[in-house]
Formats: structure tokens, C-alpha cells, sequence
């Protein structure tokens, strides 16, 4: 099965295009990390390619791996941060595994022990 194309219209598009607004804490040429609207933990920070892609099913190889990069960057920054024991990371693709909005994205997740995630 093929997934659909990418819709540019999504709500992280427009975060891009700065039409929305959000609290962003990190940006380079290639990805962006903001904050999560609705946060699992407090520090639930988003990070984003700027290349347009639906999620990790049609991502550029190159785009990919400098996100994941940004990804250890955040992680550790939120783990400092927030004194969280640990980190989830979570990624979705299509809706039948979670995905609400249609532009790449992972969920970094400060953890304390013993607390539940929002749902
Ligand atoms: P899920 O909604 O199941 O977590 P996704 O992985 O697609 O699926 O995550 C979308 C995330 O985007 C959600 O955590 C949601 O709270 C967040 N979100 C939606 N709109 C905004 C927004 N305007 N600014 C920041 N985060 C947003």
C-alpha cells in the first residue's frame, strides 16, 4: 500500500511557514523543535525537518539523519532541563500507528520515574 502524498497544508507546514504560531526552542538550516500544543510530561518538545515530507515512510535519507542528530540534542537538553530520570522518543507513521499531523515529526519526552505520560 502507498501512502498519500504530502499535503502542505498540514498544521506543521504552517508552523514552517510561520502562518501559526509556536514556541520554538531550537532551529538550524535544516529542522526545527518546538514545543508539543497538548505536552505528555512537561519539556514534550516536537522536532521537525523543514523538508516536506508526510513522515518517516517517504523522508529524505539526508534530511532524516540531521534530524535525528537534533533529536540527541533535544533529548539531552530536556533531560537537563526538566531533571527527567529518562526520555521517550516516539515516532508515527499513518494513521493506523498514531500519526494526527502529516509532516514528520518526533515526540521527545522527559520521563520521571514512577510518572505516568498525559494521554
Ligand atoms: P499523536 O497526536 O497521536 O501524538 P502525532 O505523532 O501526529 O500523533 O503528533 C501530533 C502532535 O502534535 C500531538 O502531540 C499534538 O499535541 C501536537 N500538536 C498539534 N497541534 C500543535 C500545535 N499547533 N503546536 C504544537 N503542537 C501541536
Amino acid at each position: 500500500m502507498t501512502s498519500p502524498a504530502y499535503d502542505s497544508n498540514n498544521i506543521f507546514a504552517k508552523i514552517l511557514k510561520g502562518e501559526i504560531p509556536s514556541y520554538r526552542v531550537y532551529e538550524d538550516e535544516h529542522t526545527v523543535a518546538f514545543m508539543d500544543v497538548m505536552p505528555q510530561s512537561p519539556g514534550h518538545t516536537l522536532v521537525l525537518p523543514k523538508s516536506p515530507s508526510r513522515n518517516i515512510l517517504d523522508a529524505d535519507p539526508a534530511a532524516l539523519q540531521h534530524a535525528i542528530t537534533v533529536v540527541q540534542k533535544i533529548a539531552v537538553a530536556v533531560q537537563e532541563a526538566f531533571d527527567a530520570d529518562g526520555v521517550y522518543i516516539a515516532q508515527f507513521n499513518e494513521p493506523s500507528a498514531g500519526q494526527t499531523v502529516f509532516h514528520l515529526h518526533f515526540h521527545v519526552i522527559p520521563r520521571l520515574e514512577g510518572v505516568a505520560l498525559k494521554p
